[in-house]
């Protein structure tokens, strides 16, 4: 129902969206091989249909998006040439200050037939109900209801905490996200937060599969169900009823501004976090930060049919754009996760123990991590390495 009102909501104010394709996801392709090795998501999804390859290769849309994204794109682009990645990316830039949204409906018809893309932050720059964000359009028009960010610490990366290894879950398609605002009387505004039992309940089973398939031993839900009576109330009852099917876990809940605290005061108490959307942004922001920040860590976006993956706390970085000291490694990461995605783990392993290395032991690290050196220093070290171990293969 929510992706249906948002879905509604889009054909209002972008018109395009109902030109040339149906509006509602048909069942049709991929191939969803697990984040995490196994096949989790196969098994949450229940598709196995392989994506297109052409001579081996994947076809793979590229969106870089605004601020850095263009830059830690090359940054990806040139990783992968030097080690021989099978990816043929199709490069769409989508524009926010350009009228109309014919690169948005590319983009997305785009991803509908790579089955998978790899995304910069677009900047929304209007505050007119006319925009709406392309971010969240691309979403919602690809179903994509999960949001996996798993911070895991990286040993000696200066941070508030180490040791950390939690697994943020957040429904990634309505909620608070639902687009859904008016002026009922002037000077009074409503907005609505849409929880349905069909989402809940998909982001839930994932929480939990994603739980089982990787020997973790707890799964939180996050809500504020004691303000929001119904809406997160919802959320709460469905997770604790899905809970039922995994009875060898153990399920706890906590209110949104506990959790924050709770996060920074001791992140170590959480394993697998289960979230609505807002509450999902809030939580990885805070988490990240405590990590190491907007610079290191990925997100992966899943629906039955499509994938994304982006830097894990979806910045733009207007401001440090063009200085060469943007932080490669969300980026590459998320690169990493979609070649596992897509079943190339060679490639996926050796790119991330260059990355590992390059900011790990041999410590070349830019200014968010307490380093000195420039995102080309970065990325350069990472390609030496790489060329080191290009004679073994
Ligand atoms: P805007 O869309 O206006 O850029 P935002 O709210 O999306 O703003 P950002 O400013 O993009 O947030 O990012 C938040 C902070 O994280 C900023 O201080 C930015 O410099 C920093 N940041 C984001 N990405 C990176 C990165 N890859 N490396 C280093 N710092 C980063």
């Amino acid at each position: 129902m929510a992706l249906r009102l948002t879905q509604r909501l889009l054909q209002t104010q972008t018109p395009f969206l109902t030109r040339g394709y149906p509006l509602l996801v048909t069942k049709e392709k991929t191939e969803d091989v697990a984040h995490t090795k196994s096949t989790l998501h196969k098994k949450v999804t229940g598709t196995d249909i392989p994506s297109a390859q052409y001579g081996g290769r994947h076809g793979v849309t590229m969106l870089p998006g605004g601020g850095i994204g263009p830059e830690l794109m090359t940054y990806v682009r040139e990783i992968f040439r030097y080690c021989g990645a099978p990816i043929d990316f199709e490069v769409i830039d989508i524009d926010p200050s350009t009228e109309g949204n014919d690169d948005l409906e590319y983009a997305i018809t785009s991803i509908k037939r790579n089955g998978v893309a790899l995304k910069g932050n677009i900047e929304t720059k209007s505050q007119s109900l006319a925009e709406v964000s392309r971010n969240v359009a691309i979403r919602n028009e690809l179903d994509l209801y999960v949001n996996v960010v798993h911070c895991k610490s990286y040993p000696g990366i200066p941070a508030r905490h180490q040791n950390v290894d939690v697994v943020l879950i957040r429904q990634n398609t309505d909620g608070e996200y639902a687009m859904l605002e008016h002026e009922s009387v002037r000077g009074v505004v409503e907005s609505m937060k849409v929880v349905t039992v069909e989402n809940a309940e998909r982001v839930a089973r994932y929480a939990f599969e994603y739980a089982r398939q990787n020997n973790r031993k707890k799964v939180t839900t996050i809500h504020k169900a004691n303000i929001m009576k119904l809406s997160d109330g919802l959320f709460l009852e469905v997770a604790n009823r899905v809970h039922k099917d995994y009875p060898e876990l153990e399920h706890n809940n906590m209110i949104i501004d506990n959790t924050c605290m709770q996060a920074v005061s001791n992140p170590h108490q959480f394993d697998v976090m289960n979230m609505t959307n807002l509450y999902g942004t809030i939580v990885s922001n805070v988490i990240c930060g405590l990590i190491g920040g907007a610079g290191l860590l990925s997100g992966r976006n899943y629906g039955d049919h499509y994938a994304i993956f982006e830097p894990g706390t979806r910045n733009t970085g207007t401001a440090i754009a063009g200085k060469n000291i943007a932080n490669p490694v969300a980026m590459i990461n998320a690169s990493i996760d979609m070649l596992n995605h897509l079943g190339h783990k060679e490639h996926a392993n050796v790119i991330y123990d260059a990355t590992y290395q390059t900011i790990v032991k041999d410590a070349i690290r830019t200014p968010d991590l307490g380093g000195n050196h420039s995102s080309t220093d970065v990325v350069e070290n990472i390609l030496k390495i790489l060329s080191a171990k290009r004679v073994n293969w």
